[in-house]
């Protein structure tokens, strides 16, 4: 175990840490943090939740305390880009809590809040600045701030900035932070995109990787459910949460409206749920986001792009309401549970519609989902944290035969594997040898609605040749 004292933090730091409950570091962590420290530009290739955050913030923040200039009004002495305001919330909630004992001082740029009040935040100087690049760019116009004293450039989540179209803006940022600055460029995938960007941005940048592709999935127990149509999913869905009183369930939907269609159904039938997609306020989305951290509702109702990346703790349950287009999306959507070790169950629906997208989930992860019944809603009793699993007694026990004739039906929980005398034959987790992603294959993603900043297209081209998808979510 490598403590945080082991990796050369200071005192004030390292109590710090001890307050937040960070005993020891995470293997991103352990890796990136010496390396930062010394230096170098860095490349980091890790799935969300595996504390990419503290090990870009903390070395950083060493960096910026052993350097005691303060910074001129309207510059910034370090810089994060992320793509989506959520995503920049909560790195500087992390980073808010990492400085709480220091002078330094952490503001945020996002779109969708007041550009003046983020314009008068700046104006008294920035140590680091937490931002999404079109938001940045703008304030960057109206001289609400320079970057020209920035020595620290991290590129958070560089796969989905990609992604979402900030390719031009990225490099317009990089551009304006000067050239003897430190740049670590953080990553879930390596497209051959982001290996240009580091090409062009990044200076003899060292490598460090954890967890191959796939791996965060590793840990969630995964089914899906043959149903005929719509309707069944809601059925299914109706049942499962009702079996689970006390699970946090965190449920996909294709569509904004088809999020916000559900969320009311939810409501109605009298679930106490919350939707996020790219038809709500940067307030709504917090205050939903906020609620369902702390319990107070139960039922998330997300499409992709309001999810990924956000960290939730405690996530029982991930359902697929609806498959997703891209295949990877699936596993940043079950990503969501199972996070620090605990146990984690993701559902998925599948009508005949959908067969495809189920195979290519398969293919991509280089597993079979375990199939649960598609007439009976198969039953799961989750304690807090996941914990207790028991099959009741009656309906949903029996896997489909659906798909038997490509594989062993298998029943979906509890009852076989104590049968097998507690070999986990039943309810197998579904884990994968996911094969390594190829390089570009991520390139033409989707991720849906952008980070809803609402720029004006500066270049007069569509900036995301998606448009038209990404108006649905
Ligand atoms: P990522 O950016 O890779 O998705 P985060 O930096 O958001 O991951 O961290 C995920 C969660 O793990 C956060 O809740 C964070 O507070 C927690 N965490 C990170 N590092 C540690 C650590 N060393 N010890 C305990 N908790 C940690
Ligand atoms: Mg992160």
């Amino acid at each position: 175990m490598t403590t945080f004292h082991d990796l050369g933090l200071s005192k004030t730091i390292v109590d710090t840490l001890t307050t937040l409950g960070f005993e020891k570091a995470t293997p991103i962590q352990e890796k990136a943090i010496p390396l930062v420290m010394e230096g170098s530009d860095l490349i980091g290739l890790a799935q969300t939740g595996t504390g990419k955050t503290a090990a870009f913030g903390l070395p950083m923040i060493e960096k910026l305390l052993a350097d005691t200039r303060r910074p001129d009004p309207r510059n910034i002495r370090a810089l994060i880009l992320a793509p989506t305001r959520e995503l920049v919330n909560q790195i500087a909630d992390n980073l808010r809590d990492f400085v709480k004992k220091t002078p330094l001082r952490v503001v945020t740029v996002v779109g969708g809040a007041s550009i003046n009040k983020q314009s008068e935040m700046l104006s008294r100087g920035t140590d680091i600045l937490v931002a999404t690049p079109g938001r940045l760019l703008d304030l960057v116009n109206r001289k609400a701030v320079t970057l020209t004293q920035a020595r620290y450039l991290v590129l958070d989540e560089a796969d989905q900035m990609l992604d979402l179209g900030f390719i031009h803006d990225l490099r317009k940022i990089s551009k304006m932070v000067p050239k003897n600055r430190q740049t670590l460029l953080f990553s879930a995938t390596m497209p051959k995109l982001i290996g240009e960007l580091a090409g062009e941005y990044l200076v003899n940048p060292k490598k460090v990787e954890v967890t191959p592709p796939g791996k965060a999935a590793d840990k969630v127990e995964q089914y899906v459910h043959h149903v005929p149509g719509k309707d069944q999913k809601a059925q299914i869905l109706r049942k499962t949460l009702t079996d689970n009183p006390d699970g946090l369930s965190l449920v996909f939907s294709r569509t904004k409206h088809g999020a916000e269609k559900l969320m009311k159904h939810l409501d109605h039938i009298g679930f106490k749920a919350a939707s996020i997609h790219g038809n709500k306020s940067q307030g709504q989305r917090e205050r939903a986001l906020k609620a369902f951290r702390d319990g107070e509702i139960r039922v998330l109702v997300a499409t992709d792009v309001a999810a990924r990346g956000i960290d939730i703790p405690g996530v029982t349950h991930v359902y697929n309401y609806d498959l997703p287009e891209v295949p990877d999306a699936y596993v940043h959507r079950i990503g969501r549970t199972a996070r620090n070790g605990r146990d984690g169950i993701a559902i998925a629906f599948c009508t005949p519609d959908e067969a495809h997208l189920l195979r290519d989930i398969e293919k991509l992860m280089g597993i079979q989902i375990t199939v649960a019944s598609g007439e009976a809603p198969a039953v799961i009793t989750a304690g807090p944290g996941g914990k207790s699993r028991k099959p009741r007694s009656g309906s949903g026990h029996r896997a489909s035969q659906g798909r038997a004739g490509q594989r062993p039906a298998r029943k979906p929980f509890g009852e076989g594997a104590q049968a097998d005398g507690g070999a986990p034959a039943a309810g197998k987790r579904a884990h994968g040898n996911r094969p390594p992603q190829k390089q570009g294959e991520r390139q033409n993603r989707n991720h849906g609605a952008g980070n809803g900043q609402g720029r004006p297209n500066q270049s007069g081209k569509p900036r995301r040749s998606e448009g038209q998808r990404r108006e649905q979510a």
